[in-house]
C-alpha cells in the first residue's frame, strides 16, 4: 500500500532560518512533475505509524531537487519530529502532487498585476511561482507581500533578491517586494494585510492600484489572515475567482 502510494525519498539539506523555522531540500524522483503553486504530501514513520502532511514545493518546476519550508508547532505530530530532520534521513512522498493555487487558474482577467500575500509558511508556493519564467513573462507588474510578526521570520530576503536580479533581467516586469513585520512598531509596513488593504497603505507602499479588471490576488497561509483579508479585498470591488473569472485565488494552511 504505501510503496504504491509513495516513494521514499533522501533529504540533502537542512536549513535553519528561526527557533520555529526551517527550509529543507531533497531528492526529487522523475515522475514527480508539478506546477508553480501546487503542493507535496510527505510523510514520516513515527511508532510505527505513517504521519503525512501537506506541504508547498518552494522550488521551480524546473529544479532538480524538491525544496520545502516548515514551521515547527510545538507537540504538532508532523513537525515536532520533522523539526529534527538531517541530511541523509528518508522521507515518503506522495508520488503525485495536488492544488489549484496555480496561475493557471485565471482566465479572466487577463494577466496585468500579480498580488502574491503570504503570512510565514504561506510564502512557500509563491517562491516557486516567482522561480518559473512563465510568471515574469505573463505580468507587467508582481507584488509579493510577506507578512511576519518578527523580523528574525523573515526567511528568504536574501533569495527574493536573487530570484528578482536573475528573472526580471530577463523580463519587462516590475517586481515590488513588500516585507511586513506586524510587531515592529518601526517596520515601515507593520499592520496586518487586511488593515493594509483597507487603508489603501499596501497600495501606496506598492504604488499600484489593486483593480477588479487588472489584478490577480493570491493569498496563502494563516486561515484568520486569508478570511478577513479576502474580506478586505471584496470591500474594494475585487471579487473570488470561480471557473477562470475573478481576482481572488486562496490557499490556507489549516
Ligand atoms: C495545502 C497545504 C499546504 C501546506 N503547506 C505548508 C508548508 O509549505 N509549510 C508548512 O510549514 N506547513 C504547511 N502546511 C501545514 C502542514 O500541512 C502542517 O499542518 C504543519 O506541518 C504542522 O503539522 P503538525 O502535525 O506538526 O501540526 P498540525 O496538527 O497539523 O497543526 C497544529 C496547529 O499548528 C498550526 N499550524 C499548522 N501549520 C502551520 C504553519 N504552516 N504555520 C503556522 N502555524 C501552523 C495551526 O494552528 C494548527 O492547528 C500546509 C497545509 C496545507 C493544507
Amino acid at each position: 500500500m504505501t510503496e504504491e502510494k509513495y516513494t521514499l525519498e533522501t533529504v540533502l539539506s537542512v536549513k535553519k532560518w528561526a527557533a520555529n523555522l526551517f527550509s529543507f531540500t531533497m531528492t526529487r524522483p522523475a515522475h514527480f512533475r508539478f506546477t508553480a503553486g501546487q503542493f507535496a504530501r510527505i510523510g514520516l514513520q513515527s511508532d510505527g505509524e505513517l504521519i503525512v502532511r501537506a506541504y508547498s514545493v518552494v522550488s521551480s518546476p524546473f529544479d532538480e531537487t524538491l525544496e520545502f519550508f516548515s514551521i515547527v508547532v510545538p507537540d504538532g505530530a508532523f513537525t515536532s519530529k520533522l523539526q529534527n530532520l538531517k541530511a541523509g534521513d528518508q522521507l515518503y512522498l506522495e508520488k503525485i502532487p495536488y492544488g489549484f493555487l496555480t496561475l493557471a487558474r485565471y482566465q479572466q482577467p487577463t494577466p496585468h498585476d500579480l498580488w502574491l500575500l503570504a503570512t510565514g509558511t504561506g510564502l512557500a508556493p509563491f517562491l516557486s511561482m516567482l522561480q518559473d519564467f512563465d510568471t515574469w513573462q505573463k505580468y507587467r507588474y508582481i507584488v509579493l507581500a510577506y507578512s511576519v510578526r518578527t523580523s528574525d521570520e523573515l526567511a528568504y530576503v536574501e533569495r527574493i533578491r536573487e530570484i528578482q536580479q536573475i528573472f526580471a533581467q530577463e523580463s519587462d516586469a516590475e517586481f515590488i517586494f513588500l516585507p511586513i513585520i506586524t510587531r515592529d512598531p518601526f517596520a515601515s509596513l507593520n499592520q496586518r494585510l487586511p488593515k493594509l488593504i483597507e487603508s489603501g497603505q499596501l497600495e501606496k507602499a506598492a504604488d499600484l492600484k489593486l483593480h477588479i479588471e487588472t489584478s490577480h490576488v493570491m493569498l496563502c497561509g494563516n486561515p484568520q489572515m486569508v478570511e478577513d483579508t479576502k474580506e478586505a479585498l471584496k470591500s474594494i470591488g475585487l471579487v473570488m475567482n470561480r471557473r477562470g473569472v475573478g481576482n481572488i485565488a486562496v490557499e490556507n494552511y489549516w
